[in-house]
Formats: C-alpha cells, structure tokens, sequence
C-alpha cells in the first residue's frame, strides 16, 4: 500500500537507522582486527557460595579494549560478531584464553575454576568440541560453560547432544539467563544441565517484584525437585542476598561480592576475602 512504501521512503533516511549501518560497518571491521591487534580481554567474575562464603569459581566476561572508545562491554559486539561470523574466531580465542589462565593460576597454588559462554552460533562450528576438549587438559579440568537459555531452545536433541559431550568432557553445563527465554520447565527436566543459572531480571524492585519472587520460589523448587544447583546472578544487595537465602539459593554472583575483575587483580580479591 501506499502507507507503507511510505513508512519504507521514510524508514531509508531515518538518521538512527543510519547512524546503526554504520556503528555495524564500524564494527565489522574493527571486530577483525580486534583479535590480531590483541585488544580483546577476559575480566572474571566470582561466585560464591553463601553458606560458607568460598569462592565457587569465576566467570569469564569478554572486553574490548579499543584504543579509542575504551573498554567496550559484550553487549555492544556479541551479537554482531554472532551476525558477521567473527563469533567462531572470537570464541576460540576466549576458551584458550580462560584455559591458559586456569592453569596458571593453578600452577600458583590457586586452582579455579573458570565458566566460559558460548552462544547459540558458535554450535555451527564443528571444531567446537575438539577444541572444548584440548582446552579442558590444558585447564586440568577446570573449565565449565555456560549457554543462555535463548540458546538452547532451538534444536534440541542437538543442543542435548553437546551438552552430554560437555559433560564427558568434565565441563559443568550451566543455563545462563534462566527466565529470560521461553523455555519450558519440561525441558529442564529434558536437558542434561548441571546448573541454573536465575536471570538478574528477577530480582526486581516495585510493583513487580512480588511476582518475581513468586517465580524465583517455584523455580527453586523444580530445580530441587530435578537435582539441579542454582546461582544467582546480579546480586546488588544485602536483602537480595537476604531473599535468596531464604528460599534456598546458595550460590551468587554479582556487584554485592564483585564485579568482573581483569585476571592479575583476582588473586589479591580471594585474599582480601579469605581474611574476612
Ligand atoms: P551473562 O553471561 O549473563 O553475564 C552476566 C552479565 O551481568 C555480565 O555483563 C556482568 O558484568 C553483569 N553483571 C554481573 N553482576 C551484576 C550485577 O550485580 N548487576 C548488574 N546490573 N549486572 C551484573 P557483561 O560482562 O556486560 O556481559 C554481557 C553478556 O555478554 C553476558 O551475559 C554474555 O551473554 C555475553 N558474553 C560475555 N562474554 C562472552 C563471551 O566470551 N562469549 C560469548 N559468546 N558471550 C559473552
Ligand atoms: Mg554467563
Ligand atoms: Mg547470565
Ligand atoms: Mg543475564
């Protein structure tokens, strides 16, 4: 209709469409050189345990560091990099990264373990398995994974699959951002996952946190009910950490405890902390 090759005419000189082509051909072509010219670093970020307080293990967090915009946060590449393809190159140079550093710290008496997220698009690369598992040696076994629940909904048997090779592998699988997509508790019960991981989108406050909390209990029930553990994440506060521990979440993670740290600060953090 007219109207709509209208909103098309009109759509063609929006400047914010645009300004987003070309924040995506920025993107595109700094992303590639991002690896070679080694601005890509991982900062980690601590779990705990909230019963004894021990740290459970860190979660590898990609950032860019680019000599011009600064430290530049997954939010704002991931996704394009999962577009452009450059996901696959990025992802392995994540896995050997955290690999690397398990095993140093481990040589330095600070054995951790380190959960790396892979996306959805990074199943399509059929070396993913072979190089979890050169990987995981080269860590002695301290690597896990996480995949956001986004991720997991497609192909099932597959995305079961990979999981089951994962696990043989030694990698504990989590479900990252639990709540955020449109998967059944049925699949839950489907998929072999070690962990769930509670999005911070629960923890909510106003007029909708009372339903969230509702959520976060029955989500603690089924995952009891299916032997699953839990972790939460994007804790801030102290009645947060209150709430979980009532209904019976014992893990966290989030700027309560820390915030993802570049890798030479972590070892002074768990001092600081064993101190405590
Ligand atoms: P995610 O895996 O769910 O990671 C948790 C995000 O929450 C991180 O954001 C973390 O910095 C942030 N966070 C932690 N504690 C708090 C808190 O208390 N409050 C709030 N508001 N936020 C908190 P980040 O580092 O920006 O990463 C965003 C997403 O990018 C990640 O979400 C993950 O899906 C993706 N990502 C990060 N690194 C990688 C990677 O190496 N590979 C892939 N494929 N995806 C990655
Ligand atoms: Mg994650
Ligand atoms: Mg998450
Ligand atoms: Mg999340």
């Amino acid at each position: 209709s007219a109207q709509e090759d209208g909103g098309r005419t009109q759509r063609v000189y929006d400047p914010r469409m645009q300004q987003r082509a070309r924040e995506r051909l920025w993107l595109d072509h700094h992303l590639r050189k991002a690896l070679e010219l080694q601005q890509l670093e991982l900062h980690y970020q601590p779990k705990l345990d909230l019963r004894t307080g021990h740290c459970l293990g860190v979660e590898a967090l990609l950032r860019w560091r680019h000599p011009k915009r600064g430290l530049i946060r997954p939010d704002l590449f991931i996704a394009r990099a999962e577009d452009n393809g450059q996901i696959a190159a990025i992802g392995r140079w994540v896995i050997v990264s955290a690999a690397s550093q398990a095993a140093q710290w481990r040589a330095q008496g600070l054995p951790t373990r380190i959960a790396v997220n892979i996306s959805a698009r990074q199943f399509q690369d059929a070396d993913l398995l072979r190089w979890l598992s050169e990987c995981q040696r080269a860590a002695h076994g301290l690597l896990d994974v996480e995949l956001t629940e986004s991720s997991v909904i497609g192909d099932q048997q597959r995305t079961a699959a990979f999981m089951q090779e994962c696990r043989q592998l030694g990698f504990k699988v989590y479900l990252d951002d639990f709540g955020t997509g449109f998967s059944s508790l049925a699949m839950l019960a489907r998929l072999p996952i070690d962990v769930i991981k509670l999005d911070r989108s629960f923890l909510k406050s106003g007029p909708e946190q009372e339903r969230s909390e509702a959520l976060m209990k029955s989500v603690v029930s089924v995952a009891k009910e299916l032997r699953l553990s839990i972790v939460a994440e994007g804790v801030e506060t102290i009645a947060q950490e209150a709430f979980l521990r009532d209904i019976g979440v014992h893990s966290a993670q989030g700027w309560l405890y820390a915030v993802a740290m570049p890798a030479a600060e972590y070892p002074g953090w768990m001092q600081a902390r064993q101190r405590r």
